[in-house]
């Protein structure tokens, strides 16, 4: 089996609202999933789920073949900073520590030295066009910037999955296509995978496969190949 995550049935409700109603779906090594839909359709929903932040009430989560569903929410919280890139909506930035520190933050938590993680984030700051503002930190961003380090600092550990919520969703043209390359190709030479949630066109054409969501499950149940 080459799926390196899979959803099974996830059903997962807020007070009155079912968020996700009984989603499928499976995730291959080296495969870039768009998650598509109209506003209030699930998607960040669904992207949680993927990546551990939020547990189902029922279905199965499995990551590498390890029930993410079944973990608690520490040895999910050391998995995420190990094996999953996340890029949450709005960047999500330590507002009191520089950009560098903020890209470098995932390696530091998990006992790398100093420089290392400082060297290593900063690579990532100079590939996402951003390494200018490595010493500012996020008020001093635009929200394309922050967005850009948040992305640095889903890739510096080497994940072997990225879930990105809109990670060029406060980009223009130039930055977004920067971004996007850097995705990709951090997915494609690890042999890692990417689930992106997106209303972007071009970030649904660049993938493998997108996926359409409406009201808490997948069109149809399936997914729509492009290659
Ligand atoms: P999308 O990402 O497609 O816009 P979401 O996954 O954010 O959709 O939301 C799906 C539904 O679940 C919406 O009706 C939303 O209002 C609701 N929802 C999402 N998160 C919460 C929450 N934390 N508390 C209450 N309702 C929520």
């Amino acid at each position: 089996m080459t799926h390196l995550l899979k959803l099974r049935g996830v059903h997962k409700s807020f007070a009155h609202t079912e968020a996700l109603r009984g989603v499928s779906l499976e995730v291959q090594r080296g495969e870039v999933v768009a998650v598509t839909g109209p506003s209030g359709s699930g998607k960040s929903t669904l992207l949680h789920c993927a990546a551990g932040v939020l547990v189902p009430e029922s279905g199965a989560v499995t990551f590498d073949g390890q029930r993410l569903d079944e973990l608690d929410e520490a040895a999910r919280t050391r998995l995420r900073r190990r094996e999953i890139g996340l890029v949450l909506q709005f960047g999500q930035l330590v507002p009191e520590l520089t950009a560098v520190q903020n890209a470098a933050l995932p390696l530091l938590l998990d006992g790398t030295d100093r420089r290392t993680a400082r060297t290593a984030a900063l690579g990532w700051l100079e590939r996402l066009g951003v390494a200018e503002v490595a010493d500012q930190v996020p008020a001093e961003l635009s929200g394309g910037q922050a967005q850009r380090v948040a992305v640095a600092r889903a890739l510096v550990t080497g994940p072997r999955i990225v879930c990105a919520d809109e990670p060029t969703g406060a980009l223009d043209t130039v930055a977004t296509e920067v971004v996007l390359t850097q995705l990709l190709a951090a997915v494609r030479d690890a042999g890692s995978a990417l689930l992106v949630v997106t209303h972007d066109n071009r970030v649904a054409a660049r993938a493998d496969r997108e996926v359409v969501l409406h009201d808490g499950a997948l069109v149809g149940g399936q997914s729509v190949a492009r290659s």
